[in-house]
C-alpha cells in the first residue's frame, strides 16, 4: 500500500517542528518542515485548474525564468559547470518544484534595462533578479512578494576617504545600471553627480578597478557579492539611501500565477526552506539571515508616477 499523507498531518508535522522549534531542537526541526513542505507541493501540484498558467507549465514540463548571471550570491554563472547559482536562482526553484518536481527551469540571462520587455515579448515566464518592485514596472507587469528587501549603497575603493554618503556622490563619476532604480534614486539623491550608465554591475565594477568611476552604486547586497569578490580591493559605505523590495516579476493581469507564487512564498517562509536558501547562498558572502518580509497582495494598479525618469 502507497503511504498517502494528508493536509492534516502537515499541520501535525508543522505543529511537531513548532513544538520542537520551541524546545530548541533544530536539527528535528529542520527535517520536519522540509518532509512536509515536500509533501504540501505534490498536493498542490495535482490541483491545478485547466487553463491556468501552473496547469500550462506542468503540461509542458519546462518554464523560462530569467536570472542575473554576473551577481555574486543573487544570480552568478559558475565559469567551471556553467550553472548559475545564488539566492534568486534557489527561489525560483523553490517555486517551481511546486508547480511539478519535474518541471525544468531554462535560466536566461536577463540584466536590469530587459527585464520587463523580456517578460512582455514572452522570453520568459518569470524574472527573479534582484528586481524592486514598484510603481513605475507595475504598469507593464505584476510582481508577487516581495520575497527579500535590499536598500541601495554605495562602492568605493577600500582606500577611498572622501566618500561617506550619497552626498558626497555630487562632483563624483558614479557607475550604475540602465534600467535601474539605483539610477534613478542616484540621479535623485546626488544631482550634482556624473553618473556612466553600463549594463551590469560587474561591469561598474571593471570601470571603478580601471579608474573610471570613483564609486559604484546599487543594492547593498549586490555590492556586497563585489566586495567580497574584490580581495580587498572595494569597500562598501554603509550609508543606504533607499529601500528595494525585491519581487517576482510575471506578465501583466495573470492573477492566478500570482496568487499561486505568493501563497508558495509564504510557505518557504513558513516551512525554513527560504532561510535555508538564504544561508546557503547570501550567507556564504557573510549577511546574516533577516525575517522574511510580508507578502504584498496589491489588487490595482497603482497610477504611474510623475517623474520620467523612473524605469
Ligand atoms: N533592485 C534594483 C532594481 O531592480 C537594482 C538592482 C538591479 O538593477 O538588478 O532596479
Amino acid at each position: 500500500m502507497t503511504w498517502k499523507p494528508t493536509k492534516k498531518l502537515f499541520a501535525l508535522a508543522m505543529a511537531v517542528g513548532l513544538l520542537a522549534a520551541a524546545c530548541g531542537d533544530d536539527d528535528d526541526t529542520t527535517t520536519d518542515t522540509t518532509e512536509a513542505t515536500e509533501q504540501t507541493t505534490e498536493d498542490t501540484a495535482a490541483e491545478f485548474e485547466a487553463g491556468t498558467t501552473m496547469a500550462d507549465i506542468a503540461e509542458a514540463g519546462t518554464i523560462t525564468v530569467g536570472v542575473k548571471y554576473d551577481q555574486p550570491g543573487f544570480g552568478l554563472q559558475n565559469p567551471t559547470t556553467s550553472e548559475v547559482e545564488g539566492f534568486d536562482v534557489e527561489i525560483a526553484r523553490l517555486i517551481v518544484e511546486a508547480i511539478g518536481e519535474d518541471v525544468e527551469i531554462e535560466f536566461v540571462e536577463s540584466v536590469s534595462r530587459n527585464r520587463e520587455p523580456f517578460l512582455q515579448d514572452g522570453t520568459v515566464d518569470l524574472v527573479i533578479a534582484t528586481y524592486t518592485i514598484n510603481d513605475a514596472r507595475k504598469q507593464v507587469i505584476d510582481f508577487a512578494g516581495p520575497y527579500f528587501v535590499a536598500e541601495q549603497d554605495i562602492m568605493v575603493r577600500a582606500d577611498d576617504e572622501t566618500i561617506e554618503s550619497v552626498d558626497d556622490l555630487n562632483g563624483k563619476n558614479v557607475c550604475t545600471v540602465t534600467g535601474s532604480t539605483s539610477a534613478t534614486n542616484v540621479a535623485a539623491s546626488a544631482p550634482q553627480a556624473s553618473v556612466t550608465l553600463l549594463d551590469t554591475y560587474s561591469q561598474c565594477a571593471e570601470a571603478m578597478t580601471d579608474g573610471r568611476v570613483e564609486a559604484v552604486t546599487t543594492d547593498n547586497t549586490i555590492l556586497a557579492g563585489l566586495v567580497q569578490a574584490s580581495d580587498g580591493e572595494y569597500k562598501l559605505i554603509e550609508a543606504p539611501f533607499s529601500e528595494e523590495p525585491y519581487g517576482i516579476g510575471l506578465p501583466k493581469g495573470d492573477d492566478d500565477f500570482r496568487n499561486f507564487i505568493n501563497d508558495r512564498l509564504e510557505e518557504i517562509f513558513e516551512s525554513g526552506e527560504w532561510a535555508e536558501a538564504f544561508e546557503s547562498t547570501l550567507g556564504a558572502i557573510g549577511l546574516d539571515t533577516p525575517e522574511p518580509p510580508e507578502v504584498d497582495r496589491y489588487t490595482e494598479t497603482p497610477p504611474a508616477p510623475t517623474t520620467t525618469a523612473a524605469p
